[in-house]
């Protein structure tokens, strides 16, 4: 990536804490947090999320919290806890000691939500969950209030002290908070922060029947953590006066968090939510959370995406306050951009059409020079072995060739990439079906190397496999999950605009003799093929190899005609 879009884009937020440090708030601290919800695995946004938390603490010498905002026990577990720590690992950021639980603060919380009823600022409400929605009213209408609204203060702690003892059914029973049925913010009319719920918590286990809602539990568990700077995605904008609300009537709080509203990532070509994603899981539409096509950290992980690459992405793409959709052209730019610098290069046969070299001797073997990584030059050369047949893509042969062809065609000539030029003399086809089994060229030896003593010139270079040393394996090739770029703009289920053709299974692949025995995690570029990652299903079995993105950048392509 050229310097000008690495460069720092504006981040108001940091703008923001330099104020609020110029102000001399919070004795010159800066403590951001992180908190998911532990319902799911992380994703491409949670990772903007993560790189603007972490980052900001680190920008300001200050530290960021893990919190497993874990305060809705039905819908969380224990893997998802440890898949966020290992992402949130993966991708760089360490949380040190800093490794929080809402649950953690659940009798803290409880404790809060008494002083709010003594201070008469909550009420114990007996409407169900239908009665309280249509109280609430409309956004162009004032909502009602509860007939519970006036309980006695003394009645609410005593109905609240038997809520928590289970004396009452699931949702018999919520605690409001007395704020204004008539705000235009629909919010602040009354909201319910407690409801009974008999649901075991990962954590708690069956301590409690009675859970915080988010509303209530985040405010104040920012505020325990000592958290200086709260920031979190746009539509919580609206939620801000009753984070403020809440801090505001309880005296014995330690601090009193900021909360700075950011637009969250939306990506081009896939989805987003939690909830959409363990639907794909759940219906097996994709292999699992780590499928290389999900936009998870860990199915990017699988794929082949570095973190520095997804740091870079979130870099680039900085923070504002308007929501907007980001190409996944840029995410891919970013990927490449990192491993053009990392990747060793390799030789790889993704469909192979068989090739007998005539004049070459059966039994000889060739050990050619082969250059690791031209953008490194410490990654030094390898050998690779060349013999009489060799396995080449069946894309690099025509029989009845366009004019502009440069690569393999009867009676034409081609460079063998570090091997030698080769001309086709021959085509040998299948008698009934007509397809193309094998061909045969005659091979120059003066032109070891590639090079032509001769000076004649050849256009088209192709890669080859040696078929005697060549490691058989199994490619994934990937395409976008949806065949939509906007899935939100559309009408229907996103499920009707998955991509059928997103997983095509390539297998008897040629690899070159060096892939043999990869380790699971190894990325390489396969010259002319793309980037690719060897994937852990390797390990039960013949080697495979995951696409990771082609070669062909169609983001630096547009930027350059952008500075044109
Ligand atoms: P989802 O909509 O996928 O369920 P969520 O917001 O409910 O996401 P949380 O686990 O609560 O998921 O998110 C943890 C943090 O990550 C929150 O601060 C949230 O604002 C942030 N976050 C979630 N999705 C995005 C996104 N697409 N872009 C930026 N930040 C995000
Ligand atoms: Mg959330």
């Amino acid at each position: 990536m050229s310097s000008e879009s690495t460069a720092s884009p504006s981040n108001f937020i940091h703008a923001m804490i330099e104020e609020d440090l110029k102000n001399n708030k919070n004795n010159g601290k800066v403590n951001t947090r992180f908190p998911p919800e532990p319902n799911g695995y992380l994703h491409i946004g949670h990772a903007k999320s993560i790189c603007l938390n972490f980052g900001t603490a680190l920008n300001f010498n200050g530290a960021c919290n893990l919190r497993l905002d874990d305060t809705n026990p039905s819908k969380e577990e224990i893997e998802y806890v440890d898949s966020i720590k290992a992402d949130v690992k993966w991708l760089g950021f360490d949380w040190g000691k800093r490794e929080y639980y809402a649950s953690d603060y659940f009798e803290q919380l409880y404790g809060y939500a008494v002083e709010l009823i003594k201070k008469g600022k909550a009420y114990v409400c007996d409407l169900n969950a239908e009665e309280i929605k249509e109280y609430r009213g409309k956004l162009t209408e004032t909502g009602k209030d509860s007939l519970y609204r006036s309980r006695p203060t003394e009645e609410n702690l005593d109905l609240f002290v038997r809520m928590r003892a289970g004396e009452f059914p699931d949702g018999s029973r919520t605690l409001r908070a007395k704020i204004d049925m008539s705000s235009p913010n629909i919010h602040m009319r009354d909201p319910v922060i407690y409801r009974i719920l008999r649901s075991t918590h990962h954590r708690t286990g069956d301590n409690w029947c009675i859970y915080p809602m988010y509303d209530f539990a985040h405010c104040i568990s920012d505020a325990i953590e000592g958290i200086t700077h709260s920031i979190c995605t746009l539509e919580f904008e609206i939620h801000r006066p009753l984070y403020d609300w809440i801090l505001d009537q309880l005296s014995s709080v330690p601090c009193h968090p900021r909360q700075i509203e950011f637009a969250r990532l939306n990506l081009s070509y896939t989805v987003m939510s939690k909830r959409k994603l363990l639907q794909l899981v759940q219906e097996q539409l994709v292999s699992g959370w780590d499928d290389p096509r999900m936009p998870t950290i860990a199915g990017m992980r699988r794929r082949g995406y570095t973190p520095e690459s997804i740091r870079n992405f979130c870099e680039t793409i900085g923070v504002t306050k308007y929501n907007s959709l980001t190409d996944m052209a840029l995410l891919e730019h970013c990927v490449r951009d990192d491993l053009n610098k990392k990747a060793p290069r390799v030789l790889g046969v993704l469909r192979p059409l068989k090739v007998v070299i005539d004049n070459y001797p059966e039994s000889q073997v060739d050990e050619l020079d082969a250059v690791n990584n031209p953008e490194d030059p410490s990654a030094g050369t390898r050998k690779i072995p060349f013999s009489k047949i060799i396995y080449i893509e069946q894309d690099d042969f025509k029989e009845n060739p366009p004019k502009d062809y440069f690569r393999l065609a009867p009676g034409k000539e081609v460079r063998l990439r570090y091997a030698y030029l080769a001309t086709c003399t021959g085509v040998v086809k299948d008698p009934i079906s007509g397809q193309i089994v094998e061909i045969h060229c005659n091979y120059d030896p003066a032109t070891r190397g590639g090079n032509t003593p001769d000076g004649r010139k050849v256009k088209g270079t192709i890669h080859w496999v040696s078929a005697k040393h060549a490691v058989d394996a199994e490619i994934r090739l990937y395409e976008r999950l949806l065949t939509t770029a906007d899935v939100a703009a559309e009408e229907g289920d996103f499920k009707s605009f998955l991509n059928p053709n997103s997983l095509e299974i390539l297998k008897n692949c040629k690899l070159e003799r060096s892939l043999a025995g990869t380790k699971p995690g190894s990325l390489f570029q396969f010259e002319r093929q793309g980037y690719f990652s060897c994937d852990p299903d390797s390990e039960s079995g013949a080697p495979v190899f995951n696409r990771i993105v082609p070669l062909k950048d169609s983001w630096a392509k547009m930027e350059k005609g952008l500075k044109k």
